[in-house]
């Protein structure tokens, strides 16, 4: 399937300084995208670019084929939702989403229909009167969103438009936004640095760091198989183990940790005997007891914090040469360790050898 959006070895450069690196990234149609990365990271600019907002220094970006490199943004099928809204305060919320297509010239009663279409799609119909001033600020999101979506764009792009939000009503909105995409079927191309939110609603995430691309895939393949450890570590927590690659038999690969050795399932790489290799643990995948385990996997340990989260518990474990690991344990689990004298275990697949 041909990509509505992609960016070939796009380069951007403010001055001498590189803020996209060789991006090359290709978006299949009809999906919710999410440009994860710390503040930064070259998000914006790339949202930017697909925009019309910045040109790249070098590259081309394709939209559905069409080289659109140095289109301006009115001549491109895409439409921006930003941080503040950006609403018109004194136009009301059916004329705010209207603009778009009077700018079009559109018949009034096409106008109209769609207005009414995107509103009730929001639930805002008896809201079309008012002005923005005089609604709530998800009821201001959704007419910033209905107003973008109203010229019918190829692909929304949406910079950070939750982070203004509190918690509560961001998370209501992540729902909601999701929702909104698959009821539409239009790519949305969202930028956070929030991984929460980026593993709410995506069905991808491109982890984005100094402007190049770490990782792209569904949030499960992120999660449960990151190639590196600023993966690993920026999307949810990791424990990571340095070690030496022993042999590698049946797909499974014994290692040496400090004079133990230890486990891990080869999946995405065959790594080399001799081999020096970090593996990465969730804390969620680390078993506990007090009482050394029969099996052959198991690394002793000292509990230096116990700390309550509500509906688990994250153990501090500082392991034989002083490295802390964190354990998270729910109340069953946590009934196996009762002083401070611990082994930690694992499944082995759930240890990942990571790429880099
Ligand atoms: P993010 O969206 O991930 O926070 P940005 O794309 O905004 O990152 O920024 C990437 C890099 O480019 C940063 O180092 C930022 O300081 C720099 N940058 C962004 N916009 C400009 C600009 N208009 N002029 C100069 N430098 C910029």
């Amino acid at each position: 399937m041909q990509p509505v959006v992609h960016f070939r070895n796009v380069n951007k450069y403010y001055g001498t300084s590189l803020a996209v690196d060789n991006l090359d990234l290709a978006i299949a149609p009809g999906q919710f995208v999410t440009l994860l990365g710390p503040s930064g990271c070259g998000k914006s600019t790339t949202l930017r670019m697909l925009g019309g907002f910045e040109t790249p220094s070098s590259g081309e970006i394709f939209l559905d084929g069409k080289d659109i490199t140095r289109l301006p943004p009115n001549k491109r099928n895409v439409n921006i939702v930003f941080q503040d809204y950006a609403l018109f305060p004194h136009l009301t919320v059916a004329r705010n989403i209207a603009f778009g297509l009077e700018l079009k010239g559109l018949p009034s009663d096409a106008i109209h229909k769609r207005t009414q279409e995107l509103l009730s799609l929001v639930h805002l119909k008896d809201f079309a009167d008012r002005t923005p001033d005089q609604l709530s600020g998800g009821q201001r999101q959704r007419v910033a969103l209905m107003r973008a979506l109203a010229p019918d764009p190829n692909v929304l792009l949406l910079d950070e438009p939750l982070s203004a939000l509190d918690a509560k009503l961001r998370q209501q909105m992540q729902i909601e936004l999701k929702s909104i995409q698959q009821t539409t079927g239009k790519t949305f191309i969202f930028v956070t640095h929030d991984q929460e939110e980026a593993l709410t609603m995506s069905d991808v995430i491109v982890v984005m760091n100094n402007g190049r691309v770490e990782q792209m895939g569904d949030p499960h393949t992120l999660y449960s198989k990151p190639r590196s450890r600023f993966v690993a570590s920026f999307i949810g927590q990791s424990n990571f183990l340095d070690c030496e690659v022993i042999s590698v038999e049946g797909g499974m690969a014994a290692l040496r940790w400090e004079g133990n050795v230890i486990h891990a399932k080869v999946d995405t790489r065959q790594p080399a005997i001799g081999e020096r290799v970090t593996v990465a643990l969730r804390p969620e995948a680390l078993h506990c007891s007090s009482e050394k385990p029969m099996d052959r996997l198991g690394l002793s340990g000292r509990v230096l914090q116990r700390i309550f989260k509500g509906n688990h518990t994250s153990l501090v474990i500082a392991l034989a040469n002083g490295q802390e690991v964190t354990a998270q344990l729910d109340l069953v689990a946590l009934s196996q360790v009762s002083g401070d004298e611990v082994w930690i275990g694992w499944r082995e697949e759930d240890a990942v050898i990571l790429a880099d």
